[in-house]
């Protein structure tokens, strides 16, 4: 059995994941937090997540229960990820994050942080989006920059960041199939006059609506035609089960950052 601790478990994905552990017969939940200032810490983590008592009670840090887990899964803020990642480094413990919506600095903190231990750590775990991602370099290879390229994303109305992580991944992707850096030809939004659109640039534009769990879409477009790529979760169990699967990756591997394209073998 590979035990679980799940960050943030009365989140949208905490609780999903939680689920998910209790369904699965190789997995055990054995620790779950909650920000400190949360209804549910202190109180059975079965009532968390609207199941009966679980016998196993929320905690406000990772501290009381890393050493019994070993794999962390956090799905939270940066900040409280952050707090995580140096007591599952000091523990020795292994982590999953989901994650989205670190500054760059965080992420080299992020990075250093986790060094010392077995690390999972990816925009999107939906197995069709890492597929996606790959796609979407091959595309914009083949097609290069004659044709222009624009992601979508559209999420819940909850959502904190902007644009999602996987849109950036994607973005990045694509950027990489032209054999240059996202961060020099991203585009966020048009408004005004900002004249016509260059070659090379990359738009990149946020929906936030109602439900929606993640909707990706990567458009290339000449003259004559456009292709489109995209991707739909119809519900965060796509991610949650990717999640788990990276958990068993995790549990089993050596020290070092991986990504989700390493748990399915892309790339
Ligand atoms: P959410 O707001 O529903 O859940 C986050 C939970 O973390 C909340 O319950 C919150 O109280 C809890 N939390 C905050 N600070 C905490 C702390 N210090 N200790 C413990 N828990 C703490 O958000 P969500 O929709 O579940 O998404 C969470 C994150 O996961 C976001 O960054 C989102 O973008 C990302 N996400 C990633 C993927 C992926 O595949 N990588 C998929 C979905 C969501």
């Amino acid at each position: 059995m590979t035990k679980i601790a799940v960050c943030g478990i009365a989140g949208r994905m905490g609780q999903r994941l939680a689920h998910l552990v209790l369904e699965s017969e190789d997995l055990e939940l054995v620790g779950a937090t909650e920000r400190e200032d949360h209804e549910v810490v202190g109180r059975d983590a079965g009532e968390a997540i609207g199941v009966p008592e679980l016998g196993l009670v929320v905690t406000s840090g990772l501290e009381p229960v890393v050493d019994m887990a070993d794999v962390a899964i956090a799905f939270t803020t940066p900040d409280a990820t952050l707090r995580d990642a140096g007591i599952c480094a000091a523990a020795g413990t292994s982590m999953v994050v989901g994650t989205t919506g670190m500054s760059d600095e965080q992420l080299d903190r992020f990075s250093e942080t986790v060094a010392p231990i077995t690390c999972v750590f990816a925009p999107n775990f939906s197995t069709a989006m890492n597929v996606l991602f790959e796609l979407v370099e091959r595309a914009a290879r083949v097609l290069g920059e004659d044709y222009d390229v624009e992601v979508v994303e559209s999420h819940h109305r909850f959502k904190v960041d902007a644009p999602s992580g996987s849109a950036l991944r994607l973005a990045e992707r694509a950027a990489a199939g032209h054999d240059k850096k996202a961060a020099d030809v991203l585009v966020h939004g048009r408004h005004g006059k900002p004249g016509e659109r260059t070659r090379q640039e990359i738009g990149m534009h946020a929906l936030r609506l109602g439900d929606v769990a993640g909707d990706h879409a990567v458009f290339f477009g000449a003259p004559g035609e456009f292709l489109e790529l995209r991707h739909h979760a119809t519900s965060r169990d796509s991610f949650a089960l990717g999640a788990l699967r990276a958990a068993r990756f995790a549990a089993t591997t050596d020290v070092g950052l991986y990504d989700m394209g390493d748990v399915l073998g892309l790339g």
